[in-house]
Parts: C-alpha cells; sequence; structure tokens
C-alpha cells in the first residue's frame, strides 16, 4: 500500500494526499455508526490524474472507492471494505459544456456541488434549475445521480434526466455513452437510451467505473415557484402524510413540482 500511496504522492504532489488518522477522520465514519479503516484520500484535479490512479491502482492491487464531494449522509459514505484508498473527486468541478438555453442540458463534473450550478445558473442568468436534493448546497449533483437520488424539481428522479456519461473504467480506459462513440457529440447526449442495450447504468449504485464527466437536462424555471415547510407532529401521523402526498402530486402535475418527506 505504501508503494502505490508513494507513486501517487509523486503524482499529485504531497497536498493532494491525506493518510493516517487524518484520513480516518475525514471519511472513516458515517451516519450508518459502521466505522471503517481507510488507507488514504487522494484528490486528483483533472480526468487525466484519475486515468493514471487507476492504472496505479490496478497495477499495485489497491482497492479504490470514489466519491464526488464524499457527503453521502444517512446512506453511509465508508468504503465497502476496509483498507482503500477513497479517491475524492471534489476538485473536478468544472461545467464542461455550459447549459445550452434550448434544451437545458449541461456538462459537469463530479465536483460540481448544487450551490456551484446554482450560482453559475444565476451569474449567467439562465432559467433552470438545480436537480435539488435535501443535503444541501456541498453535495454533488453527479455523486446524487449515481445513487439514484430524488429531488424536489420537476424532474425528480434524478438519473432520469442524466442524458451521457464519460467514466474511466477499471483497465484506464475510457467509457462514453454510446451515441457519443458514434461520433454525434452534442447531438448524441441529448437522448438519454443511445442505442444498443442501455448501459450508462451500470454506473450507478455501482463500481464499474469512476464517473469523471455526467451530462444532464435541467428543469426550466416556472414563472413562480413556492415552497412550502409543514411539520408532522406525530410519527402515527406519517402514513397518512404518505398517501396525501401521493394524491396531491397526482392530481397538481406541473403545478406541484415534487414533496419531500423528511
Ligand atoms: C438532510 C439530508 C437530506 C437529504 N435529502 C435527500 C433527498 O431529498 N434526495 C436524495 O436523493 N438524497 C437526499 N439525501 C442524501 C444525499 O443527497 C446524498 O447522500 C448525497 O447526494 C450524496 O452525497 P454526495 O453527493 O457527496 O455523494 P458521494 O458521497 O460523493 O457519493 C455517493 C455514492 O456514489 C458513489 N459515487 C459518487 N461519485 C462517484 C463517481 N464520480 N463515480 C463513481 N461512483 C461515484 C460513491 O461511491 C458513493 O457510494 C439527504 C441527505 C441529508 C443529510
Amino acid at each position: 500500500m505504501q508503494a502505490v500511496l508513494n507513486k501517487i504522492k509523486a503524482l499529485l504532489g504531497p497536498d493532494s494526499v491525506v493518510d493516517g488518522a487524518r484520513a480516518a477522520a475525514e471519511l472513516g465514519q458515517c451516519t450508518t455508526g459502521a466505522p471503517r479503516s481507510i488507507a488514504a484520500v487522494v484528490y486528483p484535479s483533472d480526468s487525466a490524474q484519475v486515468v493514471s490512479i487507476v492504472k496505479l491502482a490496478n497495477e499495485y492491487g489497491a482497492p479504490l472507492y470514489p466519491v464526488s464531494t464524499g457527503h453521502n449522509w444517512g446512506y453511509g459514505t465508508t468504503p465497502i471494505t476496509d483498507g482503500c484508498i477513497v479517491l475524492n473527486l471534489s476538485r473536478l468541478n468544472r461545467i464542461v459544456a455550459p447549459v445550452d438555453p434550448v434544451t437545458g442540458l449541461v456538462t459537469i463534473e463530479p465536483g460540481v456541488s448544487q450551490g456551484l450550478l446554482a450560482d453559475y445558473l444565476e451569474r449567467q442568468g439562465l432559467p433552470f434549475m438545480v436537480p435539488t436534493s435535501g443535503a444541501g448546497p456541498s453535495a454533488s449533483i453527479v455523486g446524487n445521480a449515481l445513487e439514484r437520488g430524488f429531488g424536489i424539481t420537476p424532474i425528480t428522479d434524478h438519473f432520469m434526466a442524466v442524458t451521457g456519461i464519460e467514466a474511466v473504467l477499471p483497465d484506464g480506459s475510457i467509457y462514453r455513452s454510446p451515441h457519443v462513440v458514434l461520433g454525434a457529440s452534442s447531438g448524441g447526449n441529448a437522448f438519454k437510451w443511445g442505442v444498443g442495450p442501455y448501459t450508462d447504468g451500470l454506473f450507478t449504485q455501482g463500481g464499474f467505473g469512476v464517473v469523471t464527466k455526467m451530462t444532464l437536462a435541467l428543469a426550466r424555471r416556472p414563472e413562480s415557484i413556492k415552497a412550502f415547510v409543514c411539520r408532522i407532529a406525530t410519527e402515527s401521523a406519517l402514513e397518512k402524510i404518505v398517501s396525501a402526498s401521493q394524491n396531491i402530486v397526482q392530481r397538481l402535475p406541473g403545478v406541484v413540482g415534487g414533496i419531500n418527506v423528511m
């Protein structure tokens, strides 16, 4: 393990590799309460460095666990086994292809958070919405979509909005969505299902690769948005709240974007 970490330090610089007690403090605990021992947390700055790290991990047989922003609160962000190197992609935080003003398609890196995209849309004056979850501004959009998260904007199912993926496979080669491989670089990313068997889904809730870019469709912002917060007084009311929420969402499509019961 030390040999591969030395190689990664030489590649990224010592400031981009955290090991020992600091690694454990950073990602050894999560809300599930199951502690993990972590070999190190490494912070690449671009996808070329991700490819090099994956190749090194392969060469040395070191287990890698990718996170986007590493805030998988509630569902567990610690790696599935002890002794992993956590590949933290939060420094890959570029908006790779700007929002298309007609389709709302945008291509982002894993470190782009809800807050970062919100600031970008506001600065550019673009009438689109961030696929928001209750996790807050610092959570990754890519991380949440890969978990098949749900939100409160009109495209509630976040992976449904994903139309293209670029990922680093375990041997260091690059996966791209089929239409893009066939040469339809911008138009190819507009059609989620591509051609042939659907393969982008392999990267959700699984460990088949490290996703370094994602194209997704943003919902257009309506003229007016109102958010309501209601508190449930007793736990016994929960069942009624769930069926009332289903009723509202089914009867008022397009008016009620979503209801988040937390
Ligand atoms: C108060 C609160 C409210 C919440 N509300 C919601 C909600 O409304 N809807 C909802 O869906 N969730 C909700 N969550 C959960 C939260 O949104 C998710 O846990 C969060 O999106 C994941 O954190 P992250 O984006 O930092 O992902 P990460 O922790 O970085 O990653 C999540 C998982 O995806 C994998 N992964 C991440 N990035 C990559 C990558 N680039 N390549 C390959 N695999 C990757 C990781 O291995 C990990 O298993 C809530 C959490 C809290 C605390």
